[in-house]
């Protein structure tokens, strides 16, 4: 009996006592718990925001966030992320798909009014990555459904749209010696990188905008590292949208 088979029959297993369990013991909301919702009206208006947060020079406009990371926000999100529940993908997928809606009408009280701002006919769309071994954890890329139904959503509202995965996370060498502070800064500026296989599919040829999208903006670190590499690539990064943000003292206040 190989150790695959016995694996699957775990697998298998462990999908039948959830399920048994789904029955036995409803569910509860992800932000607060209140039984039977995937997530309570109460948390699920807590996403209704578009929340504007400064991005580095050169994105063509702020980014968006559906929501301020915290409360029951933040426990929807983690049980969503780390803890597999992927019941509330829906959810998320409804959320950011608004967002991209204020989006397209403006976010009038945003102010802005450059022809710079205008939502490009053709966008990228391309998460911000996860590691090899984030991935392994998770046992998907949980922003992967998320980039895939805002893609039919804006098709559907007439932006040409394609998910391209245009950023991977490059896995760290662990034989390459780090001596020194500014070595090790830059192999971590280093992590994400272009995907050198993405910059050839044909929609990749055609457009050069990206809408970058992302579930937790924090300090702006990642999303601005993401914004950075597409820039120096050549594409032109239009905003980020992301599920929810941490507003921050240290610079990265809401814009
Ligand atoms: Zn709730």
């Amino acid at each position: 009996m190989g150790a695959s088979f016995v694996r699957e029959r775990c697998a298998a297993t462990a999908g039948l006592l959830r399920e048994l369990g789904y029955l036995l013991f409803p569910r509860g909301c992800a932000g607060c718990d209140t039984p039977d919702a995937v997530l309570c009206g109460r948390c699920e208006a807590q996403f209704h925001h578009c929340i504007p947060f400064r991005l580095r020079a050169g994105v063509l406009r702020s980014g968006f966030a559906c929501a301020l990371y915290r409360g029951v926000v933040r426990n929807a999100i983690l049980n969503w992320k780390d803890h597999g529940d992927e019941e509330c993908d829906a959810v998320f997928i409804a959320t950011l798909n608004r967002l991209f809606d204020d989006l397209l009408a403006g976010c009038g009280r945003v102010g802005e009014h450059s022809p710079d701002a205008v939502i490009p006919r053709e966008v990228l769309i391309v998460s911000a990555p996860s590691s090899a071994s984030s991935l392994h954890a998770r046992g998907r890329s949980q922003l992967a459904p998320l980039a895939k139904a805002l893609c039919a959503h804006a098709n559907a509202r007439g932006v040409r749209a394609a998910v391209v995965p245009l950023l991977i996370v490059r896995a760290n060498s662990k034989s390459v010696e780090t001596n020194g502070a500014d070595q090790r800064a830059q192999r971590a500026r280093r992590t994400i990188c272009i995907n050198e296989r993405a910059i050839h599919a044909e929609e990749t040829e055609a457009c050069r905008t990206v809408i970058l999208i992302d579930d937790i903006v924090t300090t702006g670190a990642t999303i601005n590292r993401c914004a950075t590499v597409l820039t120096e690539h050549g594409y032109t990064v239009f905003t980020a949208l992301a599920l929810a943000y941490t507003p921050s003292k240290h610079g990265y206040m809401v814009a």
